[in-house]
């Protein structure tokens, strides 16, 4: 069988060039028609030897995932259902804002981590993905907007990358850090670290090495103000406590500096973790911490067979009042895609 290239670390690729009998600085070049151009038949490589050409040809593959369904949203958000080589499929969203946009790429088919407001993690885990597949997404992404060579200038159409579809990436961490090294390389799809934002539900032991082995941006998914409320709908905080999640934040900024902002996520659930009361505990837990961090609060996408409510508007808006007065920035997050199911916890992986 053929070798699939892409997800492999540059490093890799030489050591695949001098299998077959080439020079490894043709890795380099091998390297930009896969990543800067988005070139996908060896054919074309006008760079490269004929005899190069034939034998890449002959023994890999630069190929995408196959594509099963594209739904775009009134609000121009776009969705992709896609299917890897055993059938199992994932959601990759794009994210479109005014002069920029995101894609949300996904790290695992399901999610052992169980959230009780997650469709995702109503879906248990099937299996990760690999680096290849990660990469991959966001090269369907660029397909569809024919951006391809990688753009030089800011006004890129996919200019983000926030790691926050279906999976827990900290459980698949050396997959995911693989690929996003590959995403952010310069000699290829080049996203800097500083477009990429990785959010966990909190796996305490990886949060540091988001900064020392990787450096992009962390957000974390708070949700709730305390230990037992957070348990209740988050089952991985019996397993990780806030105090530790906050700790292990505080290493991550040691490392990336105070000015290197951390999100916290804080889902708005109607009558659960909303009130004044609540808001009052947030913000001296986290006075405790002195992290730099901003918080972004997001309106609960609801899905069917899920039995949280959205908190009302004045709900939301009074509890951001809060947490500004506070000193943290606390943006209400504009729900994007909700008409195709695309929106933050409603990705899955079943095409029904
Ligand atoms: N597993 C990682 C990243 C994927 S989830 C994590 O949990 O952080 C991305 C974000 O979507 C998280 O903040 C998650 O809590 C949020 N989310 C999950 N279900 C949601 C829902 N139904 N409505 C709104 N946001 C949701
Ligand atoms: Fe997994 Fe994140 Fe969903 Fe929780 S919110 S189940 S960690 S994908």
């Amino acid at each position: 069988m053929k070798k699939e290239l892409i997800g492999l670390s540059k490093e890799e690729l030489s050591e695949e060039l001098t299998l077959i009998g080439e020079k490894p600085f043709r890795a380099k070049q091998l390297w930009q028609w896969i990543y800067f151009r988005g070139e996908t038949d060896f054919d074309k490589m006008s760079n490269l030897s004929k005899d190069l050409r034939a034998k890449l040809k002959e023994n890999y593959t630069i190929s995408r995932p196959k594509i099963v369904t594209e739904q775009l949203s009134s609000d121009k958000t776009r969705k992709w259902l896609l299917e890897f080589a055993d059938e199992q499929r994932i959601e990759t969203v794009y994210i479109p804002e005014e002069d920029r946009g995101a894609v949300c790429i996904s790290t695992q088919v399901g999610c052992a981590v169980g959230c009780k407001f997650c469709h995702t993690g109503s879906q248990k885990i099937t299996r990760n993905l690999t680096a290849g597949e990660i990469v991959a997404q966001f090269m369907v992404a660029r397909d569809a907007y024919g951006e391809w060579p990688s753009p030089t200038n800011e006004t890129r159409f996919l200019s983000n990358i926030v790691v926050m579809g279906m999976g827990e990436p900290l459980h698949n961490k050396e997959e995911v850090f693989k690929a996003l090294k590959i995403l952010s390389d310069g000699d290829g799809i080049a996203i800097s670290k500083r477009r990429i934002t990785l959010s966990t539900s909190g796996i305490v032991p990886h949060i540091e090495s988001v900064a020392s082995e990787l450096g992009v941006k962390l957000a974390i998914s708070l949700h709730a103000p305390n230990n037992e409320k957070r348990s209740q709908i988050m089952p991985i905080n019996n397993r990780y406590k806030i105090e530790e999640v906050l700790s292990a934040c505080q290493k991550y900024q040691a490392i990336m500096g105070m000015s290197r902002m951390i999100t916290f996520e804080y889902l708005m659930l109607d009558h659960f973790n909303d009130t004044m009361d609540d808001v009052k505990e947030l913000i001296s837990l986290m006075k405790k911490f002195k992290l730099g961090a901003k918080f972004n609060l997001i309106p609960f996408n609801p899905w069917p067979g899920c039995d949280f409510k959205p908190s009302s508007n004045n709900r939301v808006h009074a509890f951001s009042k809060a947490l500004e007065s506070a000193g943290y920035e606390a943006p209400i997050r504009v729900a994007r895609g909700q008409d195709i199911l695309a929106a933050c916890g409603q990705l899955k992986s079943k095409n029904s």
